[in-house]
């Protein structure tokens, strides 16, 4: 193990010994491929290009083919999106060694969490990255996020990991932390899988895949997140319970606590699971782990039928809820067994 750990830590893919790795970059859009325009920054259809203009040495890393189905600010990605995106991946995933998908990173943390559902028993890395300033920007944080992207993707790291400033992240960890940072991503609940300084740390404390490459594709819309605040009126969430919506992600506060009193949402939360739908307490706090035992306030939630996150981002908790109810076709019971299993590394049981 030692030797392992040496080894990749001491070279990079241009000192390995080997033949050069495949890698498909696939392009999706956000700033790292956008260029100013009339009403603010707008994706250039010329990516590609761009990188080899800016970034020749590229084709030192790896060899690399490009592919490119759509390419959108990331506020606009739907679950469409993300199926066009994993049957890319699932049908190129014998032909090459690795992947790097620049996504805009608004909703990158989203889309991470979503492909590490839908690609079961990975068996290559998807490395999903972007950047905070366009490639052509002189000053910009695209350069060494795509180049160290395309390198890391010639490892042996098979999970979906999102790559920014230095660090690799398991994706269904990552959250989008700051709006103009360099440092833009955080990873509170799981350690990084690597990080990037004069030589490349693996940390290996990646997944590895437990039987065949599966992809599922289908999934629900009929979820919502509900972020609670002192002086709420639940009574603006009475026409849920009628509603079409199956899963409520309800952002409550520190270990998962409620309003019980003047503003209860207990009568919503057994309104809620008395019609088959499901609540799922998620904490606004970043770091630990949701605890409805600790405090009167999150047990009667937990007594009224609610489901814990645990220590699941808000945006895998999310993107959870739209898989499972995708898989399970609606049925809420069986949504229920799975949400709080881990699935891809995106909770600690
Ligand atoms: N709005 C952009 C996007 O998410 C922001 C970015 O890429 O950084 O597509």
């Amino acid at each position: 193990m030692f030797v392992l750990i040496y080894f990749s830590c001491k070279f990079s893919a241009l000192e390995r010994m080997g033949p050069m790795k495949k890698i498909l970059l696939i392009h999706t859009g956000g700033t790292m491929g956008m260029s100013p325009g009339k009403s603010g920054n707008v994706a250039s259809t010329q990516f590609i290009d761009e990188v080899f203009q800016y970034v020749p040495g590229v084709r030192d890393i790896a060899a690399i083919d490009f592919q490119s189905q759509f390419t959108v600010d990331s506020s606009n990605i739907s679950t469409n999106h993300w199926v066009d995106l994993g049957t890319l991946l699932s049908n190129n995933m014998e032909r090459f060694d690795g992947f790097v998908v620049i996504h805009g990173t608004d909703t990158m943390s989203y889309t991470a969490s979503a492909l590490s559902f839908m690609l079961n028993n990975l068996p290559k890395p998807v490395i999903l990255t972007g950047s905070q300033r366009p490639l052509s920007a002189i000053r910009t944080d695209a350069k060494s996020n795509l180049i160290n992207a395309i390198e890391l993707a010639t490892y042996d790291i098979p999970e979906v990991c999102v790559f920014f400033d230095y660090k690799l992240f398991r994706g269904n960890r990552a959250k989008k932390i700051s709006i103009d940072d360099f440092d833009a991503f955080a990873s509170p609940n799981f350690p990084l899988l690597a990080q990037v300084g004069l030589h490349i740390e693996i940390k290996n404390n990646h997944r590895m895949p437990a039987g065949m490459f599966r992809l599922d594709k289908a999934f629900s819309n009929e979820v919502l997140c509900l972020r609670l605040f002192p002086g709420v009126d639940p009574v603006y969430f009475e026409s849920l319970t009628q509603s079409d919506v199956k899963v409520i992600i309800l952002e409550a506060f520190g270990a998962g606590n409620v309003p019980v009193l003047e503003h209860s949402v207990i009568p919503f939360i057994k309104k809620m699971s008395h019609s088959g739908k499901l609540v799922a307490i998620t904490s606004q706090s970043m770091n630990g782990s949701v605890d409805l035992h600790l405090y009167d306030c999150g047990q009667q939630a937990l007594d009224a039928g609610a489901m814990t996150c645990g220590d699941m981002t808000t945006e895998a908790a999310i993107t959870k809820a739209m898989y499972l109810l995708g898989q399970f076709e609606g049925n809420t019971a069986k949504v229920r067994n799975n949400f709080t299993l881990s699935l891809a590394g995106e909770i600690t049981e």
